[in-house]
C-alpha cells in the first residue's frame, strides 16, 4: 500500500495552494521516476520516498523540504540528472537532493576506515542542516523496514545508525527521532542485549505504572487547588537503548535506575514550572542532589526541563520532569522545531548549534584524514561542558576542556594573549579543567603569546590549531633570524 499524498498534506496546517501544488508535483515526478523499481520485500520503491516525506512532514518541516524528501533518491537511483531536477524544481530543492545523494555514499565499515566519506558527510551537514534532517528521515524509514534486509547488512546498518546517525539526532535535539532510531537499531545491532533489557523492563511493569498513577492523581489534585491553568500530566517510559546504556553504568541493576518511567508535567509558562516544582516538593521529600534545573542552564543540545526525584513515601522513588509546552516541542523535534515554517530563516543556525558552523570552518583546510577524524571525535561525539562568560553568555566546549580552550572559543585574540583567569571569582591557572556552570573570566596581556606548554592541556582542535600555527611561525621566524645573524 502506497501512502497517499493526503496523509503528507494532513501534517501541514493551513497549507497554501502553491505549496500543495509543489508537493503534488514532486509526488508525481518521483512516482514516475521510480516506476517499476521494487524494494527487497517486493514493495514498490516509491513507498520508501513517500514514507521519508511523511516523516519530514511529521517533524514539521517546510513544503520545500518535504518535496526534496519525495525526490531524495531520484538522482542516485533513477536516470534523472541534477540539471533536470534544477529545471523542474529550482536550485534550492536540487541542492538539497544533491546533498542527500552525497550522504548516500557514506558506508560504515568501522569508523577508522571510513574517514573520507565521513568527511563528505560532515561538509554537507555543515553547509545546510536540512540535508541532514532529510537523511535522518530517510534513515528512520530504512530502520523501520530493516527486517527485509540481508542479516549481515542489517547489522552494519544498525551499527552505523547507532554510531553516526543517533549522535547527530541528539546534537540536533531531535529526541523523538533519536528514540525511534535507537530502539529500531538496537534490536539488530545487539539482539541478545535487546531481549535482555526488554525482559527486565517488562518485569514488574504493571506495579511500576500503578504507583506512578497514584502520584499523578495526587499532582493533578494539587494543580487543581492552585491557579495553574492548562497543565498536562503524563508519563513516558525510557527507551530500551538508553535504558541499556544506563544499566551498563549501574552494574545492570535495574533497581538503581529511577527514571525507567518518569512523570512529565507540561505547563504554559516558566513561572508555572517552578510553581509545580514547589507543589511537588511540598508534598514529597526530594532525593538530595537530584534536582536539576535545565531551564536556567540548558543541556548542550538545548534541552530544557526541571528534573526532580522524590521519595514516594511508600518506599519508592520517582522522577518527575517539568517543562513548558514549547520546551517539550523543542525536546521532541529539536532543530525541526526551529525550522517550523520559517522558510526564509531556515538556514540560520540557533545559538546552541553553533558547533555546526565551527565544524564547517574546521573542514575548510584539507588536513590529513586521520587528524580530521580525531578532531571530529573529540569535538563532536564526546560530551560537552557548558561554561559562562562573566556576562552570562554560554560557551559550549568538549568535556575536559581547560581555560585556554575557553579563551580561544571566545576569540582567537583572547586565546593568543591569555595570561591568567578567574574561575568563579578565584584566580586560576590556564591549565585548569572546566566544569559545568563555571563562570570564567580571562585576563589578557598584549605581550603574552601562546606557549608550547599549552598543548599539554588544550583540548579543542581550534585552540590546538592556533597554538601549533604560532609555534610554526615562531620557529620559521627564529630560523630566519639566525640565518640573518650568520
Ligand atoms: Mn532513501
Amino acid at each position: 500500500m502506497i501512502p497517499t499524498i493526503d496523509k503528507i498534506l494532513s501534517f501541514i496546517p493551513n497549507i497554501t495552494e502553491k505549496d500543495k501544488a509543489l508537493i503534488e508535483k514532486a509526488y508525481n515526478f518521483a512516482k514516475k521516476a521510480h516506476e517499476g523499481q521494487l524494494r527487497k520485500n517486493g514493495d514498490p520503491y516509491f513507498i520508501h520516498v513517500v514514507s521519508t516525506a511523511q516523516n519530514l512532514a511529521d517533524l514539521g518541516m517546510s513544503p520545500t523540504v518535504i518535496a526534496a524528501g519525495l525526490l531524495h533518491d531520484v538522482i542516485e537511483d533513477t536516470n534523472i540528472t541534477e540539471d533536470e531536477l534544477k529545471k523542474e524544481f529550482g536550485e534550492e530543492i536540487a541542492n538539497l537532493v544533491e546533498g542527500v545523494t552525497k550522504l548516500g555514499m557514506v558506508r560504515y565499515k568501522g569508523i577508522e576506515r571510513n574517514v573520507e566519506n565521513l568527511r563528505k558527510f560532515f561538509i554537507s551537514v555543515a553547509k545546510d542542516l536540512r540535508v541532514l534532517v532529510i537523511k535522518l528521515a530517510d534513515r528512520l524509514h530504512n530502520i523501520e523496514t530493516l527486517e527485509n534486509v540481508r542479516p549481515d547488512k542489517q547489522k552494519r546498518i544498525a551499527l552505523e545508525t547507532l554510531e553516526i546517525y543517533v549522535p547527530l539526532a541528539n546534537r540536533l535535539s531531535m529526541g523523538r527521532l533519536k528514540g525511534k532510531l535507537e530502539d529500531g537499531a538496537f534490536k539488530f545491532a545487539y539482539p541478545k542485549e535487546y531481549e535482555e533489557v526488554k525482559k527486565l523492563l517488562s518485569d514488574k511493569k504493571d506495579a511500576r505504572i500503578k504507583y506512578l498513577i497514584e502520584i499523578k492523581n495526587k499532582i493533578e489534585e494539587k494543580v487543581k487547588e492552585s491557579n495553574i491553568k492548562n497543565a498536562t500530566i503524563d508519563y513516558r517510559q525510557k527507551h530500551l537503548y538508553s535504558l541499556w546504556k544506563k544499566l551498563q553504568k549501574n552494574d545492570m541493576d535495574i533497581t538503581k535506575i529511577y527514571d525507567i518511567i518518569a512523570l512529565r508535567v507540561m505547563v504554559e509558562s516558566v513561572v508555572d514550572c517552578y510553581h509545580i516544582l514547589g507543589l511537588i516538593h511540598g508534598e514529597w521529600t526530594p532525593v538530595p542532589n537530584r534536582i536539576k534545573d535545565y531551564i536556567a542552564t540548558p543541556k548542550a543540545n538545548g534541552y530544557q526541563s526541571l528534573h526532580t526525584t522524590i521519595f514516594t513515601g511508600t518506599g519508592g522513588i520517582a522522577e518527575i520532569q517539568i517543562r513548558t509546552y514549547e520546551m517539550h516541542e523543542k525536546a521532541e523535534n529539536g532543530i525541526a522545531a526551529h525550522f517550523l515554517y520559517k522558510e526564509k530563516n531556515e538556514k540560520s543556525v540557533p545559538r546552541h548549534l553553533e558547533w555546526v558552523q565551527q565544524l564547517h570552518e574546521l573542514n575548510q583546510n584539507k588536513e590529513d584524514p586521520e587528524k580530521f577524524l580525531k578532531s571530529i571525535k573529540m569535538d563532536f561525539f564526546n560530551n560537552r561542558v557548558f561554561v559562562f562568560t562573566p556576562k552570562g553568555d554560554i560557551i559550549d566546549l568538549p568535556e575536559d576542556s581547560s581555560v585556554i580552550d575557553f579563551a580561544y572559543a571566545i576569540h582567537t585574540d583572547v586565546g593568543d594573549h591569555a595570561q591568567g583567569s578567574k574561575i568563579n571569582g578565584k584566580n586560576s591557572a590556564l591549565s585548569t579543567k572546566l566544569k559545568n556552570n563555571d563562570i570564567v573570566e580571562i585576563h589578557t596581556n598584549k605581550n603574552s603569546k601562546p606557549s608550547a606548554k599549552w598543548l599539554d592541556y588544550a583540548k579543542t582542535s581550534l585552540a590546538r590549531k592556533r597554538i601549533h600555527a604560532h609555534m610554526k611561525s615562531n620557529s620559521l621566524l627564529s630560523k630566519f633570524l639566525s640565518f640573518g645573524n650568520n
